[in-house]
């Protein structure tokens, strides 16, 4: 998958927080609120802007962190003894409110589940569970969404899991940017409202039942217009619609230079 790292942190920082609330907030979407005083110093930059989350892999354990240097933390994350390793997973900041000791920064979690109807994923899990306290952990990773400069036209897709960073994009872009914003969520009621440019078109888009994750989008994208190769496109969610929608965009004559696609997920 194409995963730019230019924009990411040089030296990227590490963070302990600890969970204020968690609360459902539509069908699909359990949001987590971290606080804690070591959030004074994050500085959001918007857009898609993510981060590794760090939990403990049992209820009231500890966190063990591993340590940074530079960009490196892979090798320190395996290093710690696997009884206490946290588990880890990438999320977006769904929003960062500053207020010194008090900041809080939220991850909106889909919730997926497993053919038996199970509520699946460790992250997913922990998100409907966690209690005001328990720690966590974030290494700020920086943005992807790099539009190249004077392309004033954006095409943006994504399934479920990259509906906090479109939101983040949307919200972030100067009010000049035209284009279309396709998001494939698994129900009407996981639509929710969108800060965007004027001449930004939203279309949300749900799955048939036993439709492959992704293919209602790809299919949207398919029917509309072709896009300008001037413009610029990013693709994110399930590994299908984020590769899927750059083979789209390149037959319709947009270089690589001009897309972003990253698999945020695979079945
Ligand atoms: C840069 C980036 C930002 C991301 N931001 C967000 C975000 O803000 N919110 C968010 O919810 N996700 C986000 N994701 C996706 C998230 O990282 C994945 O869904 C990840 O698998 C969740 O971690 P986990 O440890 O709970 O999953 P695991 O426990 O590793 O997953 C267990 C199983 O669940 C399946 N699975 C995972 N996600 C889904 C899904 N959405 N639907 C159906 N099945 C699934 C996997 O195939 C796997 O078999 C982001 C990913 C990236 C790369």
């Amino acid at each position: 998958m194409g995963a730019p790292s230019r924009l990411m942190p040089t030296s990227p920082r590490l963070f302990r927080a600890s969970v204020a609330r968690s609360e459902r907030i539509s069908e699909s979407f359990q949001r987590v609120t971290l606080t804690g005083p070591e959030l004074s110093g994050f500085q959001w930059i918007g857009f898609d802007h993510w981060f590794r989350l760090f939990i403990p892999l049992t209820a009231g354990q500890g966190l063990v962190l591993p340590t940074v240097k530079g960009r490196s933390w892979w090798r320190s994350y395996l290093a710690i003894p696997k009884a206490s390793r946290p588990h880890c997973a990438n999320y977006t900041v769904a929003d960062f409110r500053p207020a010194g000791d008090q900041s809080e920064l939220d991850i909106d979690v889909v919730l997926h589940r497993d053919a038996a109807g199970q509520l699946a994923g460790r992250v997913a899990i922990w998100a409907v569970g966690v209690e005001p306290g328990w720690p966590a952990g974030l290494l700020d990773q920086g943005i992807m969404f790099d539009r190249p400069d004077g392309a004033d036209s954006v095409h943006l897709v994504s399934d479920a899991t990259g509906l906090p960073a479109l939101r983040g994009i949307t919200a972030s872009l100067p009010s000049s940017v035209r284009g279309t914003a396709i998001l494939e969520v698994p129900t009407p009621d996981d639509s929710v409202s969108l800060r965007v440019p004027a001449g930004l078109a939203i279309s949300w888009v749900h799955p048939a039942p036993g439709q492959a994750p992704g293919a209602a989008a790809l299919a949207w994208l398919e029917g509309a217009p072709p896009a300008d190769p001037e413009a610029y496109g990013f693709a994110v969610g399930v590994s299908a619609l984020a590769a899927g929608a750059r083979r789209i965009w390149r037959r319709q004559g947009l270089p690589k230079s001009r897309i972003t696609f990253v698999g945020y997920w695979k079945p």
